[in-house]
């Protein structure tokens, strides 16, 4: 072969259009196709060091984390703000190559306090479907030591499996939920338990969970199966997040705002403490006091509370979220043809009345259903097109139905 008709193998070029060619053994490559394929090998082994997430994960920052709840989530700007950066955290950590600083970033592990129907779970739900990864939700009060009547804390996973639909890779990187880790206080006031069964011990199995572990799951959960084949679960990259109501925790906490007073003029701390929300001042040792063992606070380092809802975010709740009711409820009659529209005066009605029947927001669902049902109910296969729900027709539809009878409940 003639000198000037070498050519690269690769990109085809001839040896006078290169600034370099060199030869192999049947083969030449040029110093363009050295310095793309030296880039390509430079990729790979950086994906190499990541950890490789599904492939749908997309990692948001901290503010775009924020904005995303927002569509989902009225108020709660604290735990937003708190929940974004813990969330953002974990996943950097996930995400992180395997270097040789000895820099090892803890998991953000999550603790959320507030009432129930305060939107700690839908926080949990939202956060998960940003993701695009699997969330199991599950009760503390379920959960018992293994050997006794009641869930083991393994069974946790096994929701967690079953969420991913088996996929093990997708479930060690997704959020479990525990809801009420309130109730599994150690109930150490009570003489008469000798062997704390929903408390400590559970707290203890929990723990192991918590701290990552290598746990062998039955997939199909636990004792009807006994037979089934176990899937080993590695627990390190998933994300917990415990919420709980703490009730009566305000009063441990206004205690010790008040011990903490003293020393200090008493009468100036008084008035920076603002009496709205005193869970707002909570530190990890109120959590001990009411019974959590302090390894679990210390692997739950992300402490944040939630904000009872007024009347005015409760109003919000009905409207403004993207799968906010009154959405939904226009999308079900629209699919009807028939225009569907709520009265401001309608809306601060059901807000009043959720507040009168101690509901919460959960009871705001109750309340459109009351009302909506006969319109629900006739309308698909009538002649009118238009639903305008005003106060009055609110109030006469709330007059015959039997939610009315939650007021002398509560
Ligand atoms: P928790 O877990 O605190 O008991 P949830 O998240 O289950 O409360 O809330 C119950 C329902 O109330 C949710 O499905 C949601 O529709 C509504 N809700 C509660 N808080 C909020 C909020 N801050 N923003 C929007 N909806 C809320």
């Amino acid at each position: 072969m003639a000198k000037e008709e070498l050519e690269c193998s690769f990109c085809g070029r001839k040896k006078p259009d290169t600034s370099l060619l060199i030869a192999g053994l049947d083969a030449h490559i040029c110093d363009r196709c050295i310095e793309q394929a030296h880039g390509i090998v430079v990729e790979e082994s950086k994906q190499e060091g990541a950890l490789e997430l599904s492939t749908e994960f997309k990692l948001r920052k901290p503010k775009s984390i924020k904005s995303f709840v927002d569509d989902y989530v009225i108020g709660q700007e604290y735990t937003k703000k708190v929940l974004s950066v813990a969330v953002y955290n974990h996943y950097k950590r996930l995400l992180q190559p395997k270097s040789d600083d000895d820099i090892e970033i803890q998991k953000s592990n999550i603790i959320m306090v507030g009432q129930t129907g305060t939107g700690k779970t839908l926080m949990a739900k939202t956060i998960a479907k940003m993701l695009n990864v699997p969330l199991a939700i599950v009760d503390a009060t379920v959960l018992t030591e293994a050997g006794y009547v009641g869930e083991d804390v393994e069974s946790i996973l096994t929701r967690l499996l079953q969420a991913a639909d088996y996929n093990l890779e997708k479930a060690q990187q997704g959020i479990v939920f525990i809801d009420e880790i309130d109730k599994i206080a150690r109930k150490s006031d009570n003489p008469s338990i000798t062997r704390d069964v929903s408390g400590e011990g559970v707290q203890q199995a929990l723990l192991k969970l918590l701290e990552g572990t290598t746990v062998n799951v039955p997939p199909k959960g636990g004792r009807k199966h006994p037979d089934q084949k176990f899937i080993e679960v590695n627990t390190e990259n998933i994300l917990f997040i415990a919420g709980g109501a703490f009730d009566g925790i305000e009063k441990n906490i206004t205690k010790r705002l008040n011990l903490q007073a003293v020393g200090y003029s008493a009468s100036k701390s008084e008035d920076t403490i603002e009496q709205d929300n005193i869970l707002k001042y909570i530190i990890p040792k109120d959590l001990k006091d009411f019974g959590l063992i302090p390894e679990i606070i210390g692997r739950l380092p992300v402490l944040t509370y939630m904000n009872p809802l007024d009347e005015e975010t409760l109003r919000a709740i009905l409207t403004e979220p993207k799968n906010s009711l009154i959405k939904q409820y226009t999308k079900l009659f629209e699919m009807d043809d028939i225009e569907f529209s709520v009265t401001d005066g309608a809306l601060d009605y059901i807000v009043t009345k959720a507040i009168e029947y101690k509901l919460g927001a959960r009871g705001l669902r109750s309340l459109c259903e009351a009302i909506l049902t006969d319109a629900m109910f006739e309308m698909p296969e009538g002649k009118e097109k238009e639903l305008k729900v005003t106060k009055a027709y609110a109030e006469k539809a709330l007059d015959k139905s039997t939610i009315k009878k939650l007021k002398a409940v509560s």
